[in-house]
């Protein structure tokens, strides 16, 4: 299709998966006009990430709304409610519930030596995430929540669970040594994901760290009305294993884990595990 460029890898040659020719809720709320508009997800044909090709209209209204994604998403409801709320759910209810518990069993198999054990959690939100993780180890590993929205870091402050860095995450001398950085559902936020990433690596532990990463699954488009938020505007793109396999290994990891996940919430979601390609060349494993 024409005037395509893939975000991820920059060819030029996509397929159209669906056409929206409406304005969503957060477009409408920043007067997009529904006059046709066309909103295309299209797959790129060579790296298979599934691109949100905006109209020009609303590319330019919505970079400031992608970064402050909350402002929104919370309009109208407390954050500290919706943490109650979430942290309330019985496990087999909770997409964070399943989410801490892959993530602590990957690190127990992973990892030899816990101590001094070093967590960040990127966009961490509500915090339950962080917060179940916190109380499902017994508070032994040392987590960091980044979180740009300055509502829901003063929430996160105030629940105390953990430390909070509030501001977007940039990378560099301040965030540098963790064991795991988690990115759950915030890699589609960002239009340009590999130079985010490379920093990502960048924050690792050189010898002794992974990345745990959640993305929404392509299928969405096959699977969930169109309508769903997951399709929105303020989503970049969409991933499967394939897709995220390219982009991890774009910014130098080797994939540990990665698989598809039908979320209690109704989300489809793609996970990986991953770690930067020369550590794992070095890592010692034991032999009988
Ligand atoms: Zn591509």
């Amino acid at each position: 299709m024409k005037n395509f460029e893939c975000t991820v890898c920059h060819n030029r040659e996509g397929k159209e998966l669906l056409l929206i020719n409406k304005p969503d809720r957060f477009e409408v709320s920043i007067g997009v006009s529904a006059r046709g508009y066309e909103r295309r997800w299209v797959e790129c044909l060579e790296c298979g990430t599934v691109n949100n090709v905006l109209p020009d209209d609303s590319l330019n209204r919505i970079a400031a709304l992608r970064s402050a994604y909350y402002e929104v998403d919370f309009q109208g409801s407390d954050v500290s409610q919706k943490y109650e709320l979430v942290m309330s759910l019985p496990p087999d209810q909770s997409d964070n519930a399943g989410r801490v518990n892959r993530v602590i069993s990957f690190c127990e198999r992973w990892f030899e030596n816990r101590s001094n054990f070093k967590v960040m959690d990127i966009g961490a939100g509500t915090g339950v995430f962080l917060s179940r993780l916190v109380d499902q180890t017994d508070g032994k590993w040392d987590c960091l929540g980044v979180e740009p929205d300055p509502r829901a870091a003063e929430h996160l402050k105030r629940i105390d669970k953990f430390r909070v860095h509030e501001g977007l995450y940039s990378g560099g001398a301040d965030f540098v040594g963790f064991n795991l950085v988690t990115l759950n559902k915030v890699l589609e936020h960002i239009e340009h994901p590999e130079p985010f990433l490379r920093d990502v690596v960048e924050s690792l532990d050189s010898e002794n760290g992974i990345i745990y990463i959640e993305v929404p699954d392509t299928m969405t488009i096959d699977l969930r009305p169109p309508n769903d938020n997951i399709l929105g505007a303020l989503h970049c793109h969409l991933y499967d294993p394939r897709s995220l396999s390219n982009l991890l290994h774009m910014t130098g990891l080797s994939i540990l884990s990665v698989a598809r996940v039908a979320d209690p919430s109704g989300k489809l979601t793609v996970y990986a595990f991953a770690a930067p390609t020369q550590a794992i060349m070095r890592k010692e494993f034991p032999h009988e």
